[in-house]
């Protein structure tokens, strides 16, 4: 029997990736894994579809969402887990998140265009998107009209912090974004916290009431993961792992890259299944 891996981060066509919420569960029986939490950027647009193809496919699917939110003007990813898809305090922060998107996408857009790079809202929907709209498609529709060559060029030109069409657009706090997660009854995770390099924002952080650590992402190696191991066992916190798949939109990166073992799976699972307040 291969050994059990759970991948707790990816994207569907609900954000960023590539793929619909039913073909990350078809992809994810492929590739032998026992479990799957489809994290889409500020929304849970992919469930139910994604739990009904969990239960037809036999493999267990927790609802999952990353949320964006901001240490003073630094972008934090935040991953929640095993909520009520329908709680109030996750669909209102969703909600949220739309709107600002709408309007950070609108000020992008205008910026774009006043240095003759046109572009149209409806450029915007690739793969049929219908949930969270954000930079990685402004890219791939500027790539679309010949603006740019690649998708990282579009961000280090232009849609990068301190880039030439960079807008920010409503902020959400750490405290609010954990509110909104235990609001749902959901568990709260540091996403891939490699990626914030920043020290003041990485121990603020590990003073607030979050539940788990990211310790596991993508292709990082292991001796990356050894401070988030070491702080997890300090604070009692679940350790989760997930390869953050895109489908073509990230190529390098392949769903079940890193992932949850079995014992931390089941807890998050339990905690889904009988939420504790
Ligand atoms: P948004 O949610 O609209 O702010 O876009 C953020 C997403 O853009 C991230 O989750 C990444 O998937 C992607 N992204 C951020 N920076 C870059 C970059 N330099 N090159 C390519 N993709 C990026
Ligand atoms: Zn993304
Ligand atoms: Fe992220
Ligand atoms: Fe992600």
């Amino acid at each position: 029997m291969s050994e059990f891996r759970a991948d707790l981060h990816c994207h569907s066509t609900f954000s960023d990736g590539s793929l619909s919420p039913r073909q990350l569960v078809e992809l994810a029986v492929t590739k032998e894994l026992k479990g799957l939490s489809i994290s889409d950027h500020d929304t849970i647009g992919a469930y139910p579809e994604a739990l009904t193809a969990g239960l037809e496919l036999n493999i267990n699917v927790i609802p999952g969402v990353e949320f964006s939110a901001t240490d003073g003007h630094h972008p934090v990813h935040i991953l929640g887990y095993g909520f009520d898809p329908k709680a109030d305090s996750i669909t209102q922060l969703c909600a949220k998140h739309h709107d600002r998107r709408n309007q950070r996408n609108q000020a992008i857009l205008e910026r774009l265009a006043s240095q003759g790079m046109p572009l149209d809202a409806n450029d915007l929907a690739i793969g049929g998107a219908k949930g969270s709209i954000g930079r990685p498609h402004i890219a791939q529709a500027m790539i679309r009209k010949g603006y740019v060559d690649t998708v990282p060029n579009a961000f280090k030109r232009y849609l990068r912090e301190g880039g030439q069409a960079y807008a920010s657009g409503p902020r959400f706090s750490v405290e609010e974004t954990l509110e909104a997660i235990h609001g749902g009854g959901g568990l709260a995770v540091i996403a891939h916290p490699h990626l914030i390099q920043n020290e003041r924002v990485t121990n603020r952080l590990l003073t607030l009431p979050f539940d788990g650590i990211e310790a596991y992402y993508a292709y990082f190696p292991l001796d990356a993961c050894e401070r988030w191991l070491k702080i997890a066992a300090q604070k009692d916190w679940f350790i989760t792992g997930g390869s953050d798949f895109h489908g073509d939109v990230k190529p390098n990166i392949s769903l079940g890259s890193s992932w949850t073992p079995q014992d931390t799976f089941d807890r998050i699972l339990a905690h889904y299944r009988s939420p504790v307040s």
